[in-house]
């Protein structure tokens, strides 16, 4: 303590932290300065302050107002818009830095999880350095960038088979930041048992720098029974904090709830648009780019065969739909429509109950049926305007133009939407978009020529939730 406390009043010209104690007089901060150096014990810290007092004598001014943080603090506003105390990066003691660690790569896990649909016996194998990132040409000249996850298959084989998926680029950042914290730990990866391949998620990489993981510890870490109460615990202190608006105490988490729920929301359609909503992107400009879109693109299943039942019954409940709200729909597809009714007529007026069975039997017979951001797809290739190599290429999508194309209110709302939040932004290359949007759909804002933003911010969300609902309660 005592080389601290004198490069302390080296730095500030013979001043050192000091705080009252209950009789108003200042004393040696010996408590903070201490748990720096990684002492928490009060009577080791103040026999040692005592000590750095006797030996300091004169030299030194004790003041109140000099913090023996090193690290500068900042403030941020808080949700409620009060100011709190902040720094940028976390000291390293017990209650921040090494509890933050192994909380951040069991996080890094659960958003694998969460939109790989990764499962912990995948999770355990997947590779050291699992990604390939390629810069592509495409033919307008821009470029884009590709990321491959190379991961394996483990349900139900007897030997994990290797197989890749394409992935969002914060799923490259996050592999990105644990290589970082791998070479700061300084240890080298070992290799799996099972692929014998070097692993990334090693029990030694949520181990803090200096200490030794518990002796009972598995190799790998895993999202299993402790990770739920870790996942609240780190979120009821960043909303103790005032970081983020809500705590998770409130919420039942199971990683069986999280695979459902990626496999739901990469299914449907409607489903992915909640989590857009959810993730607060809904009404603003990053939609009017196209977020909603993008929804598909975080979710990536590593074996898509397994939301194959749901994506299935989703195009039963879209035709289902389509077929008992006719007079609604507009576009050029509704020839289309009309044939592919006509075509299984027998099961959708069959009065029977439409089963989650009977809606996936629907979907299979139907599989060119998908939604997209904007429209119902009734995918042929003949007339496709998007160009789709065999199926539907949402990213060139001409709503309500193509052969293919069928739009329900819900969706005429959102082009709609769409159009006015690209004239609000008022730059030259989106009121051209929303100018081409106008001339390829004039009767969109004729129909709308009334509607507020908020009201079709209102159709558009009662129609989510609807769908929602009906596809949780499996009914048509
Ligand atoms: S342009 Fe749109 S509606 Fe037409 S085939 Fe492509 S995705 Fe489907």
């Amino acid at each position: 303590m005592l080389d601290l406390t004198a490069r302390i009043a080296h730095e500030n010209n013979g001043k050192i932290p000091g705080s009252r104690n209950v009789n108003g007089g200042l004393t040696l901060a010996h408590a903070p300065l201490a748990r720096l150096l990684g002492v928490y014990d009060a009577d080791e810290a103040y026999l040692a302050g005592r000590w750095t007092m006797s030996q300091l004598r004169d030299t030194v001014q004790l003041t109140a107002t000099l913090s023996p943080c090193p690290l500068p603090v900042g403030e941020l506003p808080s949700r409620t818009g009060e100011r709190i105390t902040w720094t940028e990066r976390l000291i390293a003691s017990k209650e921040s830095l090494d509890i933050w660690q192994r909380r951040l790569v069991y996080y890094a896990m659960y958003y694998l999880a969460a939109t790989v649909m990764l499962r912990d016996s995948q999770l355990s194998v997947l590779p050291f350095d699992p990604l390939k990132t390629q810069e592509f040409t495409r033919p307008d000249g821009s470029t884009y960038i590709k990321h491959t996850l190379s991961a394996y298959k483990t349900k139900n084989r007897h030997a994990a088979v290797p197989t890749s998926v394409v992935v969002n680029g914060r799923v490259a950042r996050i592999i990105a930041l644990l290589h970082r914290l791998q070479r700061a730990l300084g240890y080298e990866p070992r290799r799996s048992d099972t692929t014998g391949v070097p692993f990334l998620f090693d029990q030694l990489l949520a181990t803090p720098l200096g200490k030794r993981s518990h002796g009972m510890a598995r190799d790998g870490l895993y999202l299993d029974l402790s990770f739920p109460k870790m996942l609240k615990e780190g979120a009821r202190e960043l909303y103790d904090r005032g970081v983020t608006k809500r705590s998770l105490d409130d919420i039942d988490i199971s990683m069986r709830h999280v695979r459902i729920t990626s496999a739901q929301a990469y299914a449907v359609r409607e489903h992915g648009q909640a989590l857009a909503a959810a993730f607060g992107q809904w009404d603003t400009a990053a939609v009017a780019r196209g977020y909603v879109g993008d929804v598909y693109k975080l979710i990536t299943p590593i074996d898509p065969d397994e939301a194959a039942d749901l994506v299935h019954q989703d195009a039963g409940r879209r035709l289902h739909r389509a077929y008992t709200h006719r007079p609604e729909l507009t576009g050029k597809g509704q020839a289309r429509l009309d044939q592919t009714i006509e075509t299984n007529l027998a099961a959708l007026s069959n009065p029977q109950p439409l089963t989650p069975a009977r809606l996936k039997t629907l979907g299979k017979r139907n599989r060119n049926i998908e939604q997209g951001p904007l429209t119902l797809c009734l995918y042929q290739i003949e007339g496709a305007l998007c160009g789709g190599k065999g199926k539907p290429d949402f990213r060139l999508c001409l709503p309500g133009q193509c052969r293919n194309s069928v739009m329900t209110p819900a969706d005429r709302a959102r082009y709609e939407l769409m159009r006015r939040q690209h004239l609000a932004l008022k730059s030259d290359v989106l009121r051209r978009a929303a100018d081409k949007m106008h001339d390829a759909n004039p009767d969109i804002a004729a129909e709308f020529a009334d509607t507020t933003d908020d009201e079709l911010h209102a159709i558009i969300t009662a129609h989510i939730d609807e769908y929602i609902r009906a596809a949780l309660e499996d009914r048509a």
